[in-house]
């Protein structure tokens, strides 16, 4: 079992993150993070954080750096280096300043058959450079509608503590994002995304009280600026990973305005 660094920071009490999938080029990108830094720059207690395509991630650090805002990466190798041809390690994402790292996301896990332990490897990888993983767990439709949701995101987050302890959630982010949410236009509803953030938050307390007080657990899923509020207020709701809305730049700060009301 790797030995997790344990990273004790000064975490925000909420966190906004936009996920830019495979969008944007060196233009708008750079009037995009232009107008976050105009309008996101002064957000007192949450914190935004943008996870751009790799070959931008030094346009996010020219441009973001010293703003407030962080940057990061949408997924890592999880070797340290090696003959892994279009992997990008932990090591190069720290060369960018990339403080996050989102693994997991289901558009990958679908896409690239991404099993649950090579995601717990590389949550593992990324804390033990210092970079805070965005862990997505979620269910299907089916899933939902056969009632298992919670032993389907319970088994997601168990390959994890089984590989590595549950210490290793201590400042971490998970994002719930129901798989039939993304993208969709249709979003889990405040109950239904309260009762998994509670069971997603009571099962690391049962296991390691320090981990579940200091974790950030996110929501996402087609949150919008008419939505946001409603989802960010319920408890155990730490703020949402964002994608359609991240690439509006008036929608995104919306949304980041919504963790603050
Ligand atoms: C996502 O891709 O993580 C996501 C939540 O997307 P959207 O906001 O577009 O549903």
């Amino acid at each position: 079992m790797t030995q997790t660094k344990t990273q004790v920071k000064n975490i925000a009490k909420k966190f906004v993150i936009a996920n830019w999938k495979m969008h944007g080029n060196l233009k708008q990108n750079q009037a995009l993070f232009e107008a976050y830094i105009q309008t996101l720059s002064g957000l007192k207690d949450t914190q935004v954080v943008v996870c751009v395509p790799y070959p931008y991630l030094a346009q996010a650090q020219s441009l973001l750096q010293g703003s407030g805002i962080a940057w990061g990466a949408q997924n890592m190798g999880k070797n340290e280096d090696g003959p892994f041809t279009g992997e990008v390690s932990a090591t190069m994402l720290c060369d960018f300043g990339c403080e996050y790292v989102i693994l997991g996301h289901s558009e990958r896990a679908t896409a690239y058959c991404e099993s649950d332990e090579n995601i717990a490897q590389k949550f593992m990888m990324a804390k033990d450079h210092g970079i805070t993983p965005v862990l997505c767990v979620g269910e299907t439709l089916i899933e939902r509608e056969a009632g298992v949701m919670e032993m389907v995101v319970g088994k997601q987050l168990d390959t994890i503590i089984e590989m590595y302890g549950a210490e290793v959630f201590i400042d971490t982010v998970i994002s719930y994002e129901p798989i039939w949410a993304i993208g969709t236009g249709l979003a889990a509803t405040p109950d239904q995304a309260k009762a998994m953030h509670k069971f997603i938050r009571g099962k690391i307390a049962s296991l390691n009280p320090d981990a579940a007080k200091s974790l950030k657990i996110l929501y996402g899923g087609s949150v919008n600026p008419q939505n946001a509020v409603q989802l960010f207020v319920v408890q155990d709701i730490d703020g949402g990973l964002i994608g359609r809305c991240s690439l509006n730049a008036q929608e995104f700060e919306m949304i980041c305005r919504a963790t603050e009301v």
